[in-house]
């Protein structure tokens, strides 16, 4: 793999050794403004590294170096997370930069599998546990929103990069749990079944408050979940089949 070097300014020491990984989409019109503003000094944003629509890896931080790319985040119950992942951009206009027809622009097959091939290096070097390998979206819910619902985590799981149960994508399985009985739970809710709900999340890693109120930031918890496992259903609202998928990741981080 060729990684081509561009240094950024933007970094610092790490405070703490790497155990995280954090995907990012650019969210800019092209690939050289994202590349430009994280080289800029003034900007004071960075990454790793940057991946190219065509499969092109830039490098723009050492691994042993504090990047700054998470921005005010929590996961796990920590925060200060610049200094203990590596951060990864992916050229993709995202949700800012649609295509004609309104529909999130496609990560292209060559992007895809040079961040297969990428991570896959990243993971040999530094001790990552699955539940470590997160989006942007999943450790500052409120704020943002990458890599998006269109990016594929499924395609990563298969290839050895995060956790990915076996029946989130089944749609027999969804089609069973249209015929059950789970009701599901909705923003305003209050309640025990509400409180278990954000102990699932916040075991898993989202900054989820256990108040047994379905409030904002549960909600922002719960769609930055399905942007991730429940990527045709983003709706903000515990569903049976996101709560049966909150369930099933949870017992594989837990356990
Ligand atoms: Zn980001």
């Amino acid at each position: 793999m060729k990684i081509e070097a561009l240094p950024s300014p933007n970094f610092n020491d790490r405070m703490s050794p790497i155990d995280m990984l954090v995907l990012h989409y650019t969210g800019m019109q092209t690939g050289q403004d994202a590349l430009d503003r994280m080289r800029d000094a003034e900007a004071q944003v960075s990454a790793h590294y940057m991946i190219w629509e065509d499969g092109r890896i830039v490098q723009l931080v050492g691994e042993d170096k504090r990047a700054w790319h998470a921005g005010v985040s929590s996961w796990q119950r920590a925060e200060d997370l610049n200094s203990c992942s590596i951060g990864i951009e992916i050229v993709n206009g995202g949700h800012d930069w649609p295509l004609p027809d309104g529909a999130l622009p496609p990560f292209p097959a060559a992007q895809i599998e040079a961040l297969i091939d990428l991570c896959r290096g990243i993971l040999d070097r530094w001790k990552i546990p699955p539940s470590r390998i997160v989006g942007h979206s999943d450790i500052a819910p409120a704020r943002k929103a990458d890599p998006g619902e269109h990016f594929p985590w499924d395609q990563l799981a298969a290839a050895g990069i995060g956790a990915w149960p076996e029946a989130a994508s089944d749609p027999a399985n969804s089609q069973a749990e249209g015929r059950s009985t789970i009701s599901g739970l909705s923003p305003g809710d209050r309640g025990k079944r509400v409180g278990d709900l954000q102990e699932m999340l916040a075991e898993i890693g989202y900054a989820a408050a256990l108040s047994n109120h379905y409030d904002e930031v549960t909600e922002a918890c719960v769609t930055a979940f399905q942007r991730r496992w429940v990527q045709d259903q983003v709706t903000g609202r515990a569903d049976s089949h996101t709560l049966k998928t909150i369930t099933l990741v949870h017992s594989l981080y837990v356990s």
